[in-house]
């Protein structure tokens, strides 16, 4: 007797639909998966990040759309519409009609514009057919973090605070069977960069956004129906004046979940302290992350100088 369809929706992987955007802002405003790597990694850098994610006052793919002059797209914003040609291209759509939804977007600096006609011109020459089978594109999943017990959350909406399961989400950019295999699952996950070194690539392999779709993954109902995932793909378009792609398969390894599985952990433990110790309306400046060797921090003046006026006017 077959076994039942299993009644979870998320097992079917089901794609976003296709959202197709007049303007940047739109764009722009969906940014991240929610509680999931960038809100993590956040986290992990300030607590005061953390409780501005939380409350919602701080999207940073709308708050720096363009580079300190204005003329060009900021890299973030760049990689952003990256990912929306990319999108409209996996649902079928031809190199004309990615091209008219660049060109729809009405506020692109002429520039950014051109470099991303050439960038994406070029990446439909290197891969003129996909041999992946999708699954899903641009699909999302959620699965709990084991605490081993409910944690202390506080409702930002309403201020209460209550004992709750808590969840990490992922939205990949394509999950795929591999070309050649009949069962072999893979994400691919699309990036930009301005170059290429083995650095880069060494960096990605210990990133948590790679580590966690597959621990994500291997955790999820999906996993049962399809298989764990195999390798995480990264999708490289490298932005220099000649575009160059590579595309640098991932294994990851038992000690990289085992690790992100504690990290994980200490991070909800440590936003549960946060939120217990001083609740969401007080600010949770920590020094260590405001300034490295090359920047400072987006939030330095409003944290340090003219810290209640300019905080709680970003909160309100
Ligand atoms: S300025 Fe410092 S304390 Fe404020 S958000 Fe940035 S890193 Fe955190």
């Amino acid at each position: 007797m077959p076994s039942p369809r299993p009644k979870d929706p998320l097992v079917e992987l089901v794609s976003q639909p296709l959202v197709l955007h007049k303007s940047l802002a739109g764009l722009l405003a969906g940014g991240s998966s929610g509680e999931g790597w960038h809100q993590t990694m956040a986290s992990w850098t300030c607590p005061e990040k953390m409780r501005q994610r939380i409350l919602g006052t701080v999207n940073i793919y709308k708050e720096q759309p363009f580079d300190y002059d204005g003329t060009s797209l900021s890299p973030l914003a760049f990689g952003s519409l990256w990912h929306y040609l990319l999108e409209v291209q996996a649902h079928k759509k031809t190199k004309e009609q990615v091209l008219h939804a660049l060109n729809s977007i009405q506020d692109i600096p002429d520039q950014s514009r051109q470099k991303m006609e050439t960038l994406f011109l070029a990446y439909a020459q290197r891969y003129p057919k996909t041999t992946w089978k999708a699954l899903g594109v641009e699909c999302k999943i959620r699965v709990p973090i084991p605490v081993g017990r409910k944690v202390w959350r506080i409702d930002p909406k309403t201020g209460k605070g209550r004992f709750t399961e808590v969840f990490y989400s992922v939205r990949y950019d394509k999950v795929v069977i591999a070309p050649g295999s009949h069962k072999l699952v893979q994400a691919i996950e699309h990036k930009t960069a301005s170059r290429m070194s083995p650095s880069t690539l060494s960096e990605w392999r210990m990133s948590g956004q790679v580590i966690g779709q597959k621990w994500a993954w291997d955790r999820h109902p999906a996993s049962t129906r399809y298989g764990p995932i195999y390798q995480v793909v990264m999708d490289f378009a490298v932005k220099t004046q000649e575009p160059a792609f590579i595309r640098e398969p991932l294994v990851i390894g038992k000690a990289q979940t085992f690790a992100f599985t504690q990290s994980l952990i200490d991070w909800v433990l440590t936003r549960e302290h946060f939120e217990k110790a001083y609740g969401l309306d007080r600010p949770w400046p920590r020094t260590w992350a405001c300034t490295d060797r090359y920047s400072s921090c987006p939030f330095v003046d409003s944290c340090h100088y003219d810290n209640s006026a300019a905080l709680s006017k970003r909160v309100a």
